[in-house]
């Protein structure tokens, strides 16, 4: 089977666990993680970075830190992981949707300031698919409305734009380090910012807002969504990794461009460097087959995909509170119902994706 993703794990992984594990300090608040933060926040770009248990919890770690609160309202791309509405709502928040665009699968800047309201504290953007978002549209916005700009790295760690990276174009960003995404910590994720109110607060709020002074009085309600040392020394492996693994993603999504120069594979911005997460295709209208059918051919073909994920304006989960009442967003339902991705994890060999492009050319013989 070619996997849709794995992560490049090798000897490096295994001795920096081991020396973690010899340092028997295993849990969350230990030097690996203090390292981890710091070379995360110097490849980042920013003052402060903050680990945390998941990309979902640094999310909803870093809305808290900028003062998000209940009767607030955040602007996020309908098309996301769902993390994005949740950890809105978490921090008691309400989620307000934007539709995307084909051209990077981001929010959809030009729709942004229709649904801004009294009550919008802040826009949430997503690097979909290490897509940078552009950032330009957004920071007019902010400065007009007084709006506090949150990234969602999730996908595009270590991508550019306008030279600058990712997690340090807003006032404060969160990473994910999922198994499949571009580096991992098996779980983990990471709150990136220069501004030290929030880094302190995120801090705290990461690891139930413990006291400054006195260390056992807690002036608030925080969380326990630390990382684990032994997650925070994979990451240092995988982080000596980065610059090769964002080269092999690259060359990864030109090699499907040259090979199936007839799909809708996404390009990159010349402004940007992408990291591409995963190569995401959208089938032609008036293709033979759906999505579904492709998917379950390559699958017999031994070449594992993923359709794509749903829009939140449909989610049982956030319409049963209330949310989101009969909203249609059409081009991120177009994405959900033609899209899927191809195997992109950055240990497949070029053999692999021409063997997974040439069952893609052969799809109009079979008969499904
Ligand atoms: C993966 C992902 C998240 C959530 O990260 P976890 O580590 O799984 O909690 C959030 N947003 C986006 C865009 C993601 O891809």
């Amino acid at each position: 089977m070619i996997p849709v993703y794995e992560p490049f794990i090798d000897k490096t992984e295994k001795e920096m666990a081991f020396e973690c594990i010899d340092s028997k300090w295993l849990s969350g608040e230990g030097p690996h993680v203090k390292r981890f933060e710091r070379e995360v926040a110097r490849y980042t770009g920013v003052k402060h970075s903050v680990a945390t248990s998941s990309g979902t919890s640094a999310l909803e770690v870093a809305l808290h830190a900028i003062g998000i609160s209940s009767g607030d309202e955040v602007i996020i791309p309908a098309l996301t992981n769902i993390a994005c509405a949740i950890s809105v709502i978490r921090v008691g928040a309400k989620p307000v949707l934007v539709d995307v665009i084909p051209e990077n699968w981001g929010i959809n800047t030009k729709k942004i300031e229709e649904k801004i309201t009294s009550k919008t504290k802040a826009i949430m953007v997503v690097h979909l698919f290490g897509h940078p978002v552009k950032m330009d549209d957004i920071y007019p916005l902010a400065k007009k409305f007084n709006l506090k700009i949150v990234e969602d790295c999730a996908q595009a760690f270590g991508a550019l734009y306008k030279g600058k990276k990712v997690g340090s174009l807003g006032d404060i960003a969160a990473f994910s380090f999922y198994g499949n995404k571009i580096i991992t910590t098996g779980e983990g994720g990471m709150v990136c910012t220069s501004n030290t109110d929030y880094a302190t607060r995120a801090s705290s709020y990461r690891n139930l807002y413990f006291g400054q002074e006195d260390k056992f009085l807690h002036s608030k309600i925080g969380y326990n969504f630390r990382m684990s040392n032994i997650q925070a020394a994979i990451g240092l492996a995988q982080l000596k990794k980065i610059d090769w693994i964002v080269k092999r993603k690259r060359a990864i999504a030109r090699l499907y461009r040259e090979e199936l120069p007839g799909l809708s594979l996404n390009l990159e911005n010349s402004d940007s460097r992408s990291v591409f997460w995963m190569n995401f295709v959208l089938m032609p209208p008036d293709f033979p087959y759906s999505a579904k059918e492709i998917i379950g051919v390559l699958a017999k073909n031994g070449v594992e995909t993923r359709p794509f994920f749903q829009g939140l304006h449909v989610q049982p989960a956030l319409i049963n509170v209330g949310l989101f009442n009969k909203e249609s967003y059409p081009i991120t339902e177009h994405a959900s119902e033609n899209g899927f991705y191809l195997p992109s994890g950055p240990t497949l060999v070029d053999k692999e994706i021409k063997f997974v492009c040439e069952k893609i050319r052969n799809l109009e013989n079979i008969t499904i």
